[in-house]
């Protein structure tokens, strides 16, 4: 350290104003070997001079020292109650002492600090307190407190029972950067922001309430307040007011105070968490309701009391138990409801979803989790999903995915699956089961002759009708186009499916107006009884040969399923293979019966019938196959097989008799007429065999043009284009409409052999009279079939009729021996005119 005279230091570097002149040079030795450290600061801190103590204190020659910014030498966390007691002081004589660190070579010290002005500059006196303090502190519990109060990171007040500060600790400048001297003797209150002063003035005056003497001391008292710091910024700080007015040693209120910034900051963040998460449940279509494990409610929101159709006022309550009263009552299962949320109490963990309907048809999905706070179960958080339309649709597909879009009866789908459930009860339980198989008659005729409408229109109007036949528990089913089925499950005996399915015939047959035309439905019904093991696709099949057999008995009637059916189901199946390929195998073979003119008795024509000789049953008749050719499609494979086995036979016809040979009558199914590919073939064929058109007559059944009148008409015309002739088969068995008559191309009317068998009778001959008569106004020639004695064809020959065959005029025979007859009677030509004036 420096030399130990000083006086150099005095001498040559002395405070200005004194010393310099050498006059009071023994004050300025004495002020040099000060025990205190005395330092000479001007205004703005510069250090003008120093004793030797301050060499000693700070380890620095005086040298280094002058000049130097005496505030360097401050610890920086004391830096600004040095400051503010600099700028004090000026006002004082002298100022308070303070406690600050210092810098030395050897580390920080604790030093007490006084000043007084000196003219502008500023005399500091500086007492190293370190040494002492480390002794009070170790031996003085009250030191070390002292010391913890001025360096505690809080303020600590002495206030009056008015609220003045009387003193403070060294927190309120390192906090507030306020002074801790400005503040003594001004109230608290200079220091709150203007916002929070009523919540002082609050906390004052409850503290301030005169109480009487001996009471306890009033709890302490804390506020949240801004308190405005020096650089014009506010801190929030929490203050603790505590009374101790009555305590002799203290006699005042002490006020503590902390910065709560972070806590603030905290609490807002919070705020706007909180803001969010509430905006969130609100926003929210679920309602959701929490409560705690008291059965008090501690959230929900406003759409849980909108779903539950709660009064206002219910939540408020916070009871859950009111709330459950009006929940309970809403519900189609209360109970469950209960025992669900009880169990859920009883297992605060669980987690659960469920769904929960309501009386009025709504539907909710109810969750339910447990509500936790840091990891520990506080209550339960419930939501729920109004799912009421989503069910609603639901239930909608699934009614569209098992019904009958038409008629709203079950689809095919469902009915098998009731069969199935009701075959298995039966296995289980025993008892009667029936199902019915349903089959309109002549449905198809509506459709094509009335349009598709109409026939949707019948089809409600059957599903109707059956649906009031049945018994409640008894399903009706639509299978597709006019197919109907009925379940008839625990069933009585088995006498009452018979009678229902009298009851369903009796009740169809009721007419109905469809296109103001009146028809009467009719129906044919299977019956099947349930057996044990049978499931649906056997009772369905069994029913559906029983309605097959009803049909081929005549149609609207009703058959019980029997065994045979199955084995004529068989044979039917064994039939349809041998039919398929026998033309191949050359056993259709054609049979041809002459045509006669009535008034010269030449054969004009020859009808060409086929027979099948079949290997095991012999000759088998058209019509003990042709319906069941043209059900099965194999009508195309037969029908274009006698076509041309008839047309080369009527080429041979011509070369027999070497002149004008008879025409050949071909009957055509309505499945050939309506194959746009017949024109064609026919063309093809007329011209491979030589044969004019005009020799060539096609047989048409009234049937075949009802069927798909558009159609019929379009080929009908391509072959009359060509010169074909075309007959009108059977005719007065079907439609006999004579607007279609007129409506096609057609150029003969064949009188079906019924009339023919009664025309010997008055109604009949009357009957024959008119249809000779409309063939003739219509431009036709008329044909009589079935003539089986001479009186027949004499009434015929009467009437006009002009060409006629039957077993009297000629059995059908087979292809030699017809053209045998056909040679013996020679050429025809005289037997065109008849044909050839029609049309
Ligand atoms: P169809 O076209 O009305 O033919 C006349 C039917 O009446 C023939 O029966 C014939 O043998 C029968 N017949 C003729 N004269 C008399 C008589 O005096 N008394 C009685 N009781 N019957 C008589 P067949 O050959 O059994 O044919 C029945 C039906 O089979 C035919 O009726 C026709 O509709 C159909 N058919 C025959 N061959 C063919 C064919 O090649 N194709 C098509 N699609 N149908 C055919
Ligand atoms: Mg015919
Ligand atoms: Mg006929």
């Amino acid at each position: 350290m420096a030399d130990d005279s000083g006086s150099s230091i005095a001498g040559e570097t002395g405070p200005r104003g004194w010393g310099a002149d050498g006059e009071p040079a023994a004050l300025a030795a004495v002020a040099t070997s000060l025990p205190d450290a005395v330092l000479v600061v001007d205004a703005l801190a510069r250090v003008g001079w120093c004793n030797r103590a301050a060499e000693r204190l700070f380890g620095l020659t005086a040298e280094q020292a002058i000049g130097a910014n005496g505030l360097e030498f401050i610890h920086p966390d004391d830096l600004q109650l040095a400051a503010l007691a600099l700028t004090s002081v000026q006002a004082k004589e002298v100022g308070t002492p303070l406690e600050l660190r210092v810098r030395s070579t050897d580390g920080w010290k604790l030093v007490e600090m006084i000043g007084a002005p000196l003219g502008d500059d500023l005399l500091l006196s500086v007492r190293d307190l370190t040494e002492r303090r480390r002794w009070e502190v170790a031996g003085d519990e009250v030191a070390r407190f002292r010391s913890l109060m001025q360096n505690a990171a809080s303020v600590t007040m002495l206030l009056t029972r008015e609220g003045i500060v009387e003193s403070s600790s060294g927190g309120l400048t390192r906090l507030l950067g306020i002074d801790q001297e400005w503040l003594e003797g001004r109230p608290l209150a200079d220091v709150v922001d203007e916002l929070d002063q009523p919540i002082l003035a609050a906390a004052l005056r409850s503290v301030q309430i005169a109480r009487p003497e001996r009471a306890p001391a009033p709890a302490p008292v804390t506020i949240d307040v801004r308190l405005c710091h020096a650089n014009g910024a506010t801190v929030p700080f929490a203050l603790t007011l505590t009374d101790l007015l009555d305590d002799p040693t203290v006699a005042g209120l002490v006020v503590t105070g902390h910065d709560i910034s972070d806590r603030v900051a905290a609490e807002s963040d919070l705020r706007a968490a909180n803001s969010v998460l509430s905006a969130t449940l609100e926003s929210t279509a679920d309602g959701i309701l929490v409560v705690d494990h008291a059965g008090r409610i501690t959230s929900s929101n406003s759409r849980f009391a909108e779903m539950w159709r709660l009064p206002p006022g219910v939540l408020d309550s916070r009871d859950d138990n009111l709330a459950l009263a009006y929940v309970l009552e809403q519900l189609c299962d209360p109970e469950a409801f209960v025992a669900k949320v009880q169990g859920l109490y009883e297992e605060p963990e669980a987690h659960s979803h469920d769904t929960l309907e309501f009386n009025d048809g709504r539907v909710f999905e109810r969750d339910s989790l447990p509500q936790r706070i840091d990891g520990l179960v506080v209550g339960r958080v419930w939501s729920f999903r109004d799912v009421s339309e989503h069910r609603r649709l639901q239930n909608e597909l699934t009614h569209q995915a098992f019904h009958d879009p038409l008629t709203g009866l079950a689809n095919q789908a469902l009915f098998r699956d009731r069969v199935d459930h009701a075959a298995t009860r039966l296995q289980r339980h025993g008892g009667h089961l029936a199902v019915l198989f349903i089959d309109l008659d002549d449905f198809k005729t509506v459709n094509d002759s009335l349009g598709h409408s109409a026939g949707d229109r019948l089809l409600v109007i059957v599903s109707e009708r059956l649906s009031n036949c049945l018994r409640a528990g008894d399903t009706a089913a639509r299978l597709g186009g006019d197919e109907f089925a009925v379940l008839m499950d625990e069933l009585r005996d088995a006498d009452e499916a018979t009678m229902v399915a009298e009851r369903i015939i009796a009740a169809l047959q009721e007419p109905v107006v469809l296109d103001s035309l009146q028809i009467s439905p009719t129906a044919s019904i299977g019956i099947a009884y349930g057996s044990s093991g049978a499931g649906s696709d056997e009772m369905l099949r069994n029913a559906d040969l029983a309605m097959y057999t009803a049909k081929a008995g005549g149609k609207n009637c009703a058959r019980v399923f029997a065994h045979e059916m199955h084995r004529a189901a068989v044979e039917r199946l064994d039939f349809e293979a041998h039919l398929r390929g026998a033309a191949e195998r050359g056993e259709l073979v054609v049979h041809y019966q002459p045509i006669h003119e009535l008034r010269t008795g030449r054969i004009t024509a020859l009808e060409a019938l086929v027979r099948w000789e079949h290997p095991e049953r012999g000759c088998v008749a058209p019509l003990a196959f042709i319906p069941f050719a043209e059900e099965t499609g194999l009508i195309d494979e037969i029908g274009q097989h006698v076509l041309v086995a008839a047309c080369e036979e009527a080429r041979a016809w011509k070369a027999a008799v070497g002149g004008a040979a008879p025409a050949i009558s071909v009957n055509v199914a309505p499945r050939q007429l309506l194959d746009p590919r017949l024109p064609d073939r026919v063309e093809a064929l007329l011209d491979q065999c030589g044969l004019d058109a005009d020799r060539l007559i096609l047989e048409i059944t009234e049937g075949a043009l009802m069927k798909d009148p558009a159609a019929a008409t379009l080929g009908l015309e391509r072959l009359s284009r060509l010169g074909v002739r075309l007959a009108v088969d059977d005719f007065g068995t079907g439609y006999s409409s004579l607007a279609y008559l007129q409506q096609f191309p057609v150029d003969l009317l064949k009188i079906d052999r019924s009339f023919v068998n009664n025309m010997l009778t008055r109604p009949g001959s009357l009957l024959v009279q008119a249809i000779v008569q409309i063939s003739h106004t219509l431009g036709l020639v008329a044909v009589a079939e079935g003539v089986e004695n001479q009186a027949q064809a004499d009434a015929l020959a009467t009437f006009g009729c002009d060409l006629a065959q039957g077993f009297h005029l000629g059995r059908p025979l087979d292809a030699a021996s017809t053209r045998e007859l056909i040679s013996r009677a020679g050429p025809a030509a005289a037997d065109q005119a008849a044909i050839a004036t029609s049309r």
